[in-house]
């Protein structure tokens, strides 16, 4: 199972860490072994500089997609949906993309990606039209909409496939929208979506 990332998926988010807006999608990947629970709560690595949190919409696969394909392979390719938080130590991943090296140190470690429970789509049908947010201690800090986009989910996944070969079970996090911040200790944390569950959790003492 692997994790594909989208980075800059959103302009807004684009514009706070002062970058372009890409004509293609930037492509990431983390191992499995980045995945572990959204609650009851995670730590972050200690001592690396800030992790940022980056909320986004999670798509399962349920079936191999690869090559070309339509729009409508890749949404009956999708079985469930999720949020989860793109964990990413913020001042190492700038030494790194400084140095011009890749970003793995700073976004593929153990626990870089808690994850919500997965809803079946059959649960959550209208996905696409999804908006969600992310709080921090009461105050949202972040904000998302299928809809602000720049390349849809469906757009991703047929850029995916081309790239990657797809695998059941393996997941797609869609780029993550404006207001990216530092996690603290004892953080109280809320992923949801607007119009389904939300679910709490803590950053831990690592
Ligand atoms: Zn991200």
């Amino acid at each position: 199972m692997k994790i594909v990332c989208v980075g800059r998926n959103y302009a807004a988010h684009a514009r706070e860490l002062g970058h372009a807006v890409p004509e293609q999608p930037i492509l990431f990947l983390k191992p499995a072994t980045a995945v572990v629970p959204f609650s009851p709560g995670f730590s972050v690595p200690t001592g690396l500089g800030t992790c940022h949190h980056e909320a986004e919409l999670c798509l399962r696969l349920g079936q191999r997609l690869s090559g070309a394909v339509t729009p409508e392979q890749a949404f009956a390719a999708v079985d469930a949906v999720t949020l989860g938080l793109d964990l990413t130590l913020r001042d190492l991943q700038q030494t790194l993309k400084t140095q011009g090296h890749p970003w793995e140190r700073a976004k593929a470690f153990d626990g870089a990606a808690p994850l919500a429970p997965w809803l079946s789509v059959a649960e959550c049908p209208d996905w696409m039209q999804a908006t969600f947010f992310f709080s921090v201690n009461g105050a949202v800090r972040q904000r998302g909409r299928v809809a602000d986009m720049l390349h849809d989910p469906l757009a991703l996944l047929q850029d995916i496939a081309r790239v990657f070969t797809l695998l059941p079970g393996d997941v797609v996090m869609t780029g993550t929208p404006e207001g990216v911040a530092a996690l603290a200790p004892h953080d109280a944390l809320v992923l949801g979506f607007d119009n389904g569950p939300r679910w709490a959790s803590t950053v831990r003492v690592a």
